[in-house]
């Protein structure tokens, strides 16, 4: 016996002792495991004219023994393939497991990861796949009773394809198992998840008719077996528009995509222009536990005439707008076409431009009419259009700058930049923002209180690029972007500006001798009118602001060298000031000591770390 990896059998072990009350979907997963096995050798079929063409999927049902069987004349699996796909669960997914594992419900984490065939585990205690690929000649057999491992040795099986027979669990308090062995539960279930698979799925199903010879009126009747197909596949992106439901999107989205939550939206559209192209585009609800990892992988299903050319066709969506599921099936490409001729096709270069015009256009009729699930949108994938914004050079900013949003201080919530620019007070001219990694830490920033005071709306920069978008950005709509760290808020009238000034120059000496303690920690010490209850704050002098430099320093390659040049000022109204006078005047060395802690508490404030622990523990226990 084989050992699952020990991260799968923990998920193993999840579904095994499931409470999920949709136990049912195992068998539109398994179903849809068989469409696509079909959909990979129909493929290869048109290039190979040994492979068949009469393709199905079957369901049969053995009361006495309780299984539920479901086969399919796909592509089959070999003994790596099966040692691939059935023993091991991908080990991104169980990183996610263990970090969710904590706080979600049973449903929530099956939906985490689509584990489609383990779902079977839900409803059966042992499950047999008989299986044989197309281009090998011995069938191979893998069992499992779950988590204790699994077994694999070649086998007897009539043609290609694979048999999945399952032992379906007795029936306890909760849960009927039982029904899965009804025709007209397994009828009902294939109608309401999987009626468009296209390919016929087929049971037999026991009728009763009347007895040939028996009198019309003492009739008498007798059971008979017929092969029925459960389906009507017909693509639900081949049916008439006004057929298809919200609900049917979403049942499609769901199988298709093995999601076990609803989209939050679901898009049917044919197109007709310089290609034509029908397409069902979604926009799920959470994003997957890999999306911003390097293993996701972007893409649409690609059609051709209703046969499947690739599972993931990348080149049809920009990277921005990566998390959009959907289908693509257009007459104008060519069926021989290859991955690397996909690149360079000039029908698909066509329908990508066509299909990001029909997102952006969705995604804005989402955040004008359906804001609520705009916003939802985009809290999940919000990040994904701001690393749009940035990447490549801000190529593709204009597009996007219109889907971004940012968290106000004013509204207390997500404004877009268009309702910041719109709501600006009479003759301001920036866009102001303040990063930080959390709300409360930014209402802690020095520079908050006073622009706040003011009456300002602040966008909230809490994500790491934001402040980089802003720098691609630069303005909007000729307002342009300004951190509250480097604007001055307090300058209003010509006579706080002389008063400043006049401080300034008073002070002179103290802040040269603050700025000879500090060295080469700070470019300039000088003092600020801007703070309210703080004495000192930290900002930044050149092209890259403190929060910046918090984002380079936690790269993988991070040498120190992107630092902020940065000043330190000192509230020119704080009773400090006039401590730092007393000192510079009484004892020169202890004024060192009041610019080490002065320096370091900024730099706290900002969210930085101490710089030097020991001489600032040394400093402050000397003036204590
Ligand atoms: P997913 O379908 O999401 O990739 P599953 O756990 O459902 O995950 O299946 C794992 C893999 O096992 C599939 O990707 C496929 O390669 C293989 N597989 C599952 N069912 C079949 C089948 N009926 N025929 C051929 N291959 C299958």
């Amino acid at each position: 016996m084989k050992q699952f990896k020990t991260e799968s059998k923990r998920i193993l072990d999840l579904m095994i002792n499931s409470i999920y009350t949709n136990k049912e979907i195992f068998l539109r997963e398994l179903i849809s495991n068989a469409s696509d096995a079909i959909d990979k050798l129909k493929f290869i079929s048109l290039t190979n004219s040994e492979v068949g063409s009469d393709f199905y999927i079957k369901i049969s049902t053995d009361k006495q023994n309780r299984t539920l069987t479901i086969e399919d004349n796909g592509i089959g699996m070999t003994e790596q393939d099966l040692e691939k796909n059935l023993g091991t669960i991908a080990e991104s997914g169980t990183l996610a497991f263990k970090k969710e594992n904590h706080d979600k419900t049973d449903g929530e984490l099956i939906g985490q990861f689509g584990v489609g065939f383990y779902s079977a585990f839900m409803v059966a205690d042992k499950i047999e796949v008989y299986t044989k690929s197309y281009k090998d000649n011995t069938a191979h057999k893998w069992t499992s009773s779950g988590v204790e491992g699994y077994t694999i040795e070649p086998c007897d099986k009539e043609g290609y394809g694979t048999k999945i027979v399952l032992s379906l669990k007795q029936d306890g308090e909760e849960a009927d198992y039982s029904e899965f062995l009804q025709d007209y539960k397994l009828s009902a279930l294939v109608k309401q998840y999987s009626d468009y698979i296209r390919y016929p799925i087929k049971m037999d199903v026991v009728r009763s008719r009347k007895k040939d010879g028996t009198p019309d009126d003492k009739p008498e009747y007798e059971t008979y077996t017929e092969v029925e197909t459960l389906n009507s596949m017909v693509p639900l992106w081949k049916k008439q528009k006004s057929e298809v439901t919200d609900e049917n999107l979403k049942s499609f989205y769901k199988n298709e995509f093995h999601d076990f939550s609803d989209p939050i939206k679901g898009v049917y559209a044919k197109i007709e222009g310089a290609v034509t192209y029908d397409t069902l585009l979604f926009f799920p609800s959470r994003a997957p536990y890999d999306y911003y990892s390097k293993d996701y992988k972007k893409g649409v299903k690609l059609y051709c005439n209703g046969v499947m050319i690739m599972e993931k066709c990348e080149q049809l969506i920009p990277d921005h707008f990566g998390f959009v599921k959907g289908i693509v099936d257009s007459a104008d490409l060519n069926l021989n076409i290859s991955r690397e001729i996909l690149q360079q096709d000039r029908q698909v270069k066509a329908i990508a431009i066509s299909l990001e015009k029909k997102i952006s256009a969705e995604l804005k009729k989402m955040m004008e009419t359906d804001r609520e699930n705009y916003e939802k949108l985009f809290k999940e994938f919000g990040l994904s259009l701001k690393f749009g914004v940035y990447a490549g050079f801000g190529a593709n900013k204009d597009k996007l700058k219109d889907f971004l949003m940012f968290y106000s201080s004013k509204k207390e919530k997500l404004v877009t930049l268009a309702e910041y620019v719109k709501d600006m007070q009479e003759g301001q001219e920036s866009i102001y923002y303040a990063c930080g990694e959390s709300y409360e830490k930014i209402n802690a920033l020095p520079q908050i209180e006073k622009a706040k005071d003011k009456g300002l709306e602040i966008l909230y920069f809490k994500d790491g690029v934001d402040e980089f978008v802003a720098k691609i950005l630069i303005d909007y709509e000729g307002k342009k972007f300004l951190s509250v760290s480097e604007a001055d808020f307090s300058l209003d009238t010509d006579d706080e500006k002389k008063e400043l000034e006049q401080k300034a120059e008073e002070n002179k000496d103290l802040l040269c001798a603050i700025k000879e303690a500090l060295g080469e920690k700070v470019k300039e010490v000088k003092l600020t009118s801007k703070l309210k209850t703080y004495p000192v704050c930290l900002t930044a002098g050149g092209e890259i602001s403190i929060e910046m430099e918090k984002v380079f320093s936690s790269m993988p390659n991070a040498d120190g060298k992107m630092k902020a040049e940065k000043i330190l000022e000192i509230s020119s109204t704080h009773k400090i000031l006039d401590k730092l006078k007393a000192v510079y005047e009484s004892d020169k060395e202890g004024l060192k000591r009041y610019a080490t802690v002065l320096y370091e508490q900024a730099r706290l404030l900002e969210g930085l770390p101490i710089e030097d622990v020991p001489t600032f523990v040394s400093a402050m226990s000397e003036i204590m």
